[in-house]
Formats: structure tokens, sequence, C-alpha cells
């Protein structure tokens, strides 16, 4: 219910005006690494100093027009140049909608496999977050094209959220691939998702365990210790070598339990975004959350 109302609040112009104003000073700056790709890649490389891995994603989704989604595809070819010259243990996360996806298929499709494309020529990866579910089919559908063209280099994010999301991970895993998994962070209708939270954690674990069984090499992106302790349990005792799966968590939530995991051997991985354009990410956060709308209004308060 929380999370309803404030995902819906945040698409309010009197909100998003305030938050756009104030919201760095006042939280924001907690959950993304800075306005450049320069403050990320420094986070990046104390997260690599501490052992944890790091996924780079410049925030900004819903490009307004071709030449927005152009500029969204050549930061990501800098961002993979950057990792590649400076070093640091990191991959890439975008979302479709920043390549174009509202515009035209073929500009997200062209843009995608550009950069998936720098991601194998360095040997590296690229993550496709999952937007929200007018994007679900076409996703997968552009995931499934790009990763015949580069196996290896590209993965893909399954919420847990969804109905559908035990049938698309079946289809998907032949032959194996590599998903994250997560509960899902937008507003969504009943009639394609669990309205209850017992359900999304219940389908998580199914959904982690179902991705490990069909050969999947899984994120588990959670920072739900109950789950992640259920989840420890089957992975212990069903052997799950440590090269299949990894820890992942969002930058500014649980890092010293990301941490623990990390020195417990166990392979971990933040989720570091950066830009200008933080507002709709941010808004997500603090859905999650209500001590972080708190924390929000506290500070607007004694502004
Ligand atoms: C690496 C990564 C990538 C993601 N990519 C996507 C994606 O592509 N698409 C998508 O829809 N969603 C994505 N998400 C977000 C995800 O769907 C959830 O909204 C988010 O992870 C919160 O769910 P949770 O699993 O942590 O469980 P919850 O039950 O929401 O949280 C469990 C506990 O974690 C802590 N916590 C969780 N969120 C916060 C927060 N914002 N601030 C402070 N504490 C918090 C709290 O202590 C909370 O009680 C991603 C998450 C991660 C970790």
């Amino acid at each position: 219910m929380f999370r309803e109302v404030v995902l819906g609040l945040g698409n309010n112009s009197v909100v998003s005006g305030v938050v756009k104003r104030y919201g760095m000073q006042m939280g924001a700056a907690r959950f993304v690494a800075g306005a450049s790709l320069e403050s990320a890649i420094q986070v990046t490389r104390d997260l690599n100093r501490r052992g944890i891995a790091v996924t780079l994603d410049h925030l900004g989704e819903a490009v307004k027009d071709e030449g927005e989604a152009l500029a969204a595809k050549d930061s990501y070819l800098t961002i993979l140049q950057e990792i590649q010259t400076s070093a640091v243990n990191a991959n890439v996360s975008l979302k479709l909608t920043m390549m174009g996806l509202a515009l035209s298929m073929d500009l997200a499709r062209a843009n995608l496999m550009a950069v998936v494309k720098q991601a194998s020529d360095f040997n590296n990866f690229v993550r496709i977050d999952m937007e929200d579910s007018p994007y679900t089919a076409i996703t997968i559908g552009l995931f499934e094209e790009v990763w015949r063209a580069f196996p290896g280099h590209v993965g893909l994010v399954l919420q847990a959220y969804l109905y559908r999301t035990q049938e698309d991970l079946s289809r998907l895993s032949v032959p194996p691939k590599n998903f994250r998994i997560v509960k899902g962070a937008y507003r969504e209708p009943v009639a394609v998702a669990f309205p209850s939270k017992p359900d999304v954690d219940d389908n998580y674990v199914a959904l982690v365990r179902q991705s490990l069984e069909l050969g999947n090499v899984t994120a588990i992106a959670t920072h739900d210790e109950m789950i992640i302790g259920r989840v420890l349990k089957y992975l212990r005792q069903n052997n799950i070598p440590k090269e299949q799966f990894e820890f992942q968590m969002l930058y500014g939530v649980k890092l010293a339990v990301l941490e623990q995991l990390a020195k417990e051997g166990y392979r971990t991985r933040v989720y570091v975004p950066y830009g200008q354009d933080w507002y709709a990410y941010y808004v997500r956060r603090i859905a999650e959350r209500p001590s972080n709308l708190l924390f929000f209004a506290r500070a607007l308060i004694d502004r």
C-alpha cells in the first residue's frame, strides 16, 4: 500500500518539482554515486577493494527522442571503455527505454546490439534491467535476439512479483543463460502481479531455485535477509558451485551484509547508479521503505 502511494505520488508534477530541487541534498545521494562517471569509478574502486564487484548504471529512462537514445548508447560505450582502461571489476546494467524502446523497437535493438558488441569485444557483460510490465514481453524478445548474437555477454532481470515469470524462466533457460532475480520495483496491477508480499517472497525463493536447477548463472538480487538465509540453506544443501551465482545489492543499502557474504567467499556485486537523471530511481528507492520517506520529509522540514 505504502509502495503504491509513493510510486503514484512520484508522477505528480508538484511532488516531482520539490524532490528534483531538493532530493540530492536530502537523501538521493545515499543511493546515487554522484553525477559523473568519474565519481562512479571512484566508488567502484572502493567496493572492489572490499572484494565486491560492481554493475554500473547510467541513470535515465524513457528518453524523448532519437538523439537522446543515441547519446545514452554512446554513454554506455564510454562506460565500457572506461572500465577497460581503469581495470576495475565492473560490468554494466541498462534500461531499454533509455536505449529508445518507447520510441522504436528498431532503435532500441540497434543501440542494445552496439553496447553488447562493445562488451563482447572487451570480454565484459551487459545486464538488461526489467522495467514495468508493458515492456516485459518486448524486453524478453530483444534479450533473446541479442543473446543469440553474443551469448555469454548479456543477461536479463526477471521479477518475482509477476505471475508470468516462472513460465518465462523455464522457456528462456533452454539453453541456460544468466538471470538476475529481483522482487520488482514498479507499480503493477493485480492482473499481472502478486499483490501480497509473502506471495512475492515465496515466488522469489522458488525462482532462484528454479533458475539454478535449470543451470543458469543466477544473480540473487535482494536485501531481504530472511530470503538470503533461505537461499543460503538451499545452496549449501544442494552443493551449488559458487561460480553459478552471486549476491547483488543496490548502492546505499545493506553494504555490511554484502561485505560479510564476500568475506565468506561468495561472489558479490553492488549496483552503482550515477548521473543527473536520478529522480525516477530515487522514487522507487523511497517506495521500498517507509523510513526513507520519513528521512526525506524531516530533511525538507528542517530547511
Ligand atoms: C542489484 C539489484 C538490481 C535490481 N534491478 C531491478 C530491475 O531491473 N527491475 C526491477 O523491477 N527491480 C530491480 N531491483 C529492485 C527490486 O525489484 C526491489 O524493489 C528491491 O531490491 C527491494 O526489494 P528487496 O528484495 O530488497 O526486498 P524488500 O522486502 O523490499 O526489502 C527487504 C529489506 O531490505 C531493506 N531495503 C530494501 N530496499 C531498501 C531501500 N530502498 N532503502 C533501504 N533499505 C531497503 C529493508 O531493510 C527491507 O526491510 C533491483 C534490485 C537489486 C538489489
